[in-house]
């Protein structure tokens, strides 16, 4: 052992570099996966590779503060102290450091960040500072600190894996430590520059014409129209919502199969033929703002910089627990929303506009419902894409879309008795391993065929009975995504020039 440290006191820079990356993988980078379910030797294998990219990626940094002995003793040691913050709260809350919890850092005042200190974060961070002084110590009694060929060439393999890597795998490494930092301050200036951008308002000369109304959007997530029961699929995985009478549209074509880009497309007059207006012009939001309506958006979702600008324009915004990825491992539910909806529906305005956005059906599925109401098992143990999994799959994401049937049963609940009205909307689909694809983002047509229903209160349809049996005669009518803009105008009584009849499902 002492021969050990003694040879790598004479060992040539790349050695020492190699030996700093080992170290810092093993005491920082390993408790980034302590969340991963792990339920067979292929889990495992997965686990094991990402560990090993990101720890090779790492060694970039390392090495280039290696270089000098100086800036490796200052800086070595706040590397190692960032990464092991980012690393111990993601093994504690499974949290990711992304541009929504940096925004935070920034709001959050000093008394509310000291509660997230433990006894064992204390412990934690003494260990790694001692580590890293150790190591720099080291460094600075390197007697042959030569630069070789080794060196530049782990360097250069090192930037090449990490690039790669981020370009075949949707950023995977980036979003981890010790990138995650970079990856988000650089997502929050980009939300800034979206949000800088003057979009032109289109609210203007708008009329509402009820004086007391509640409209809820729900945004969905992931739900594919033939996993509902109503729309012929074998389960029935909306009963509650179907009991309610709801109306079910199976034939809803969305352009895009990505939230990013679905989104802007949903919330504003942008359409298939012109996507630029997304950029351009305000949502309809801001319709309702100026024709008296209350508009809350209410997020299970770290808000995208592409529909970013559209959630600024409500007057109350609140996203659910930020801190947690999309892909968590960790519960987020989103029955989380309930008690802020409901208080939505009290508040004081006669007019409510309320947009939840849900997390639904969003991978990994087990996290988006409680474990006691597995309806369909046996469910997904782990993370593998594989045909030999597709049961557990399915009952896994149909489990979600059962859960997502509860959490709009129980908003209807508390609008029941109301001039109300609810539209749910999914994004997008799902792929089930159709051509071998999984997930979404895929372009592909089962991404394309998002699950759509519309509820109405009694109240609401004995005022507008012919928007009722309008809905009705539509119901097996193909509509593209941007029916939602016009819908959610035309449902509202509100006359407006960018109202277009035909797109509209009450029509
Ligand atoms: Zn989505």
């Amino acid at each position: 052992m002492i021969e050990f440290f003694q040879k790598l006191r004479k060992t040539r820079l790349v050695g020492y570099s190699l030996f700093v990356t080992i170290v810092y993988a093993i005491v920082i980078l390993t408790l980034l996966y302590t969340h991963f379910p792990i339920n067979d030797k292929i889990d495992l294998a997965k686990v094991v590779i990402h560990w090993v990219l990101l720890s090779a990626s790492s060694y970039m940094i390392i090495s280039v503060l290696a270089f000098n002995k100086y800036i490796n003793s200052i800086l070595l040691p706040v590397f190692f102290i960032l990464s092991a913050f980012g690393s111990y709260f993601s093994y504690q809350f499974d949290m990711i450091f992304n541009e929504a919890l940096l925004e935070s850092v920034f709001e959050t005042n000093i008394h509310e960040s000291l509660d997230l200190v433990s006894f064992e974060l204390i412990v934690y961070l003494l260990v790694i500072i001692s580590l890293s002084i150790w190591l720099v110590r080291i460094r600075f009694s390197n007697s042959s600190s030569g630069l070789n060929f080794g060196y530049f060439f782990l360097l250069l393999s090192s930037f090449f894996i990490f690039n790669s890597v981020n370009a075949k795998r949707n950023n995977t490494l980036f979003q981890k430590v010790p990138f995650s930092y970079y990856h988000a301050y650089q997502n929050l200036l980009e939300n800034e520059e979206e949000l800088s951008v003057v979009r032109k308002d289109i609210s203007q000369g708008a009329v509402s014409n009820s004086d007391s109304l509640i409209v809820i959007i729900v945004i969905g997530e992931a739900q594919r129209s033939d996993h509902v029961g109503a729309n012929g699929y074998y389960r029935n995985t909306m009963p509650l919502v179907e009991k309610r009478g709801s109306i079910f549209f199976p034939n809803i074509y969305s352009e895009w199969t990505h939230t990013n880009k679905s989104l802007p497309l949903i919330l504003t007059r942008a359409d298939s033929t012109d996507y630029s207006i997304s950029y351009k012009e305000k949502s309809f939001i801001s319709i309702f703002d100026n024709c008296g309506f209350s508009t809350s958006w209410l997020g299970n979702q770290i808000p995208g910089s592409t529909y970013k600008p559209f959630i600024e324009e409500n007057k109350y915004i609140y996203i659910n627990r930020p801190e947690l990825s999309v892909y968590s491992n960790t519960k987020k539910l989103d029955t989380d929303l309930l008690p802020i909806i409901e208080k939505r529906i009290e508040g004081l305005s006669s007019k409510k506009l309320i947009v939840v956005h849900q997390i639904g059906s969003h991978w990994w599925y087990n996290s988006h419902y409680p474990d006691t109401l597995s309806f369909y098992k046996p469910t997904l143990v782990g993370k593998n894409f594989t045909d030999k999994y597709i049961k557990e799959y399915i009952n896994s994401y149909d489990n979600t879309i059962r859960y997502t049937d509860i959490f709009v049963d129980n908003i209807i609940s508390k609008i029941q008795n109301k001039n109300s009205v609810l539209i749910y909307l999914s994004d997008h689909g799902e792929s089930m391993g159709e051509n071998g694809k999984w997930l979404h983002a895929n372009e592909v047509d089962e991404e394309r065929n998002p699950a759509c229903f519309v509820w109405l209160s009694d109240e609401y349809k004995s005022q507008f009975p012919e928007k009722f049996e309008k809905l009705k005669v539509n119901r097996l009518k193909r509509f593209r995504t941007d029916f939602l803009f016009h819908s959610a105008l035309d449902v509202s009584d509100i006359s407006s020039e960018y109202l277009v009849e035909k797109l509209s499902l009450f029509w």
